[in-house]
C-alpha cells in the first residue's frame, strides 16, 4: 500500500529511532491524511518514532463508503526497500503490481508484496463491491540482505489462530509467531505481526528482547489504566514477558513487535533506502519510467514522484 511519507510524518532521516530498552506506555499522536481517495490516521513513523522492529509504516483506513468503480483509488506508484503489508478490517481492494500480480483482498487475507530493489503497484476498486472499506496499510523495512534482491508477492487467504483465553479471545498471525501460532508469510528479519480478536480481559505473551507496539483497528481497550483509542500507535517499548489488555467491548488491535531494527533507515516519499543517493536515483527512474519498476496494468493514472525535499532546497538556492 502507498504512503507516501512526507516531512509532517517524521524527519526523512533522523539518526534515533525513539527505541526504548525499557516498558514503556506512549500513546502516539497521528496526523490525519488522504491516501488516494480515503482518509488516514497515520500512526507510524511520527516524529520521534521511526521503527517498531522492521516495521516503519502503519495507515489506519477508513471508514470510508467506496462503490463498484470507487475505491481506495491509488494508482501505480513504486516502491524500494520494503514490504507492504495490506489488511482489512472491511471491504475490498484489488491489488495490481508490475509483477503481473491481480489480486482481490479481503478481510481475513494477508497481501504481501515483497519490493526489493524496485516494484510498483496500485490499489482499485474491485469492479464489483460497493460498501464500508477498512483496514490498515503497513510497511517492513527490508534488511541489506534482501533489500537489493528481486520483487515477489504472496497472498494469504488462510492464517492460523490462536485461542489467547478459552474466553473468546484469539488472534490471527499475520507474519511471524504468536502464542506458538506460526504464520507462513514471508519475513525477513525477527517480526511478528498478529491481529487480536477480543471479548474479554486478557493477557498475552509477549518476547522480553523484542520492542512491541499497539494500535487498535476497533473497539475500546485499556492498558495500565489508559484508554487506547483507535488509529495511534502505542508503543510499548523492550523488556515485556507480557502484557494485560483490559477489554471493554470487542475490540480488534494490531500488534507488532520484533527484534529492533538495527540499520538506520532513510524514508521518503514511498522510499525506503539507507542513503540519500538511493532516494535520488529511484526517484529518477520513477520521474522518467525507466524499467526499474515495471509497468502496472492499471487505468488509474501514475503517480507523480515527489522530488526528494533536499533537491528542492537546492533548487531554490
Ligand atoms: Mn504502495
Amino acid at each position: 500500500m502507498s504512503g507516501p511519507v512526507s516531512l509532517a510524518d517524521a524527519p526523512a532521516d533522523l539518526a534515533g529511532t525513539g527505541h526504548s530498552t525499557l516498558p514503556c506506555l506512549e500513546v502516539g499522536e497521528s496526523r490525519e491524511a488522504t491516501v488516494g481517495a480515503v482518509r488516514v490516521r497515520r500512526a507510524l513513523p511520527r516524529r520521534g518514532r521511526r521503527t517498531v522492529g522492521a516495521w516503519c509504516f502503519a495507515d489506519h483506513m477508513g471508514p470510508a463508503d467506496v462503490t463498484e468503480n470507487s475505491g481506495l483509488d491509488v494508482g501505480p506508484h513504486p516502491h524500494i526497500g520494503l514490504q507492504t503489508v495490506t489488511w482489512l478490517v472491511d471491504g475490498q481492494v484489488l491489488h495490481r503490481d508490475s509483477l503481473g500480480s491481480e489480486q482481490v483482498i479481503r478481510p481475513g487475507q494477508l497481501n504481501l508484496m515483497t519490493s526489493g530493489l524496485g516494484v510498483s503497484h496500485a490499489e482499485e476498486a474491485t469492479g464489483h463491491y460497493r460498501g464500508v472499506l477498512e483496514g490498515i496499510q503497513m510497511w517492513i523495512a527490508l534488511p541489506h540482505g534482501t533489500r537489493h534482491g528481486p520483487a515477489a508477492f504472496e497472498h494469504h487467504t488462510e492464517l492460523p489462530r490462536a485461542d489467547l483465553s478459552g474466553r473468546g479471545n484469539a488472534a490471527t498471525v499475520l507474519v511471524g509467531e504468536f502464542a506458538g501460532t506460526r504464520s507462513p508469510a514471508r519475513h525477513d528479519t525477527p517480526l511478528l505481526g498478529a491481529e487480536l480478536d477480543l471479548r474479554a480481559p486478557v493477557t498475552i505473551p509477549l518476547r522480553s528482547e523484542w520492542e512491541y507496539a499497539l494500535v487498535v483497528l476497533r473497539g475500546a481497550v485499556a492498558a495500565q489504566g489508559r484508554p487506547l483509542l483507535p488509529g495511534r500507535l502505542v508503543y510499548l517499548g523492550e523488556g515485556r514477558g507480557e502484557l494485560r489488555l483490559d477489554v471493554r467491548e470487542p475490540t480488534r488491535v494490531m500488534l507488532l513487535g520484533g527484534e529492533p531494527f538495527p540499520e538506520p533507515i532513510l524514508m521518503w516519499w514511498n522510499f525506503v533506502g539507507r542513503s540519500r543517493a538511493e532516494i535520488d536515483a529511484a526517484y529518477a527512474s520513477w520521474s522518467r519510467q525507466d524499467d526499474r519498476f515495471g509497468r502496472v496494468a492499471s487505468s488509474l493514472p501514475l503517480i507523480p514522484a515527489e522530488a526528494p525535499y533536499w533537491q528542492r532546497t537546492a533548487e531554490s538556492r
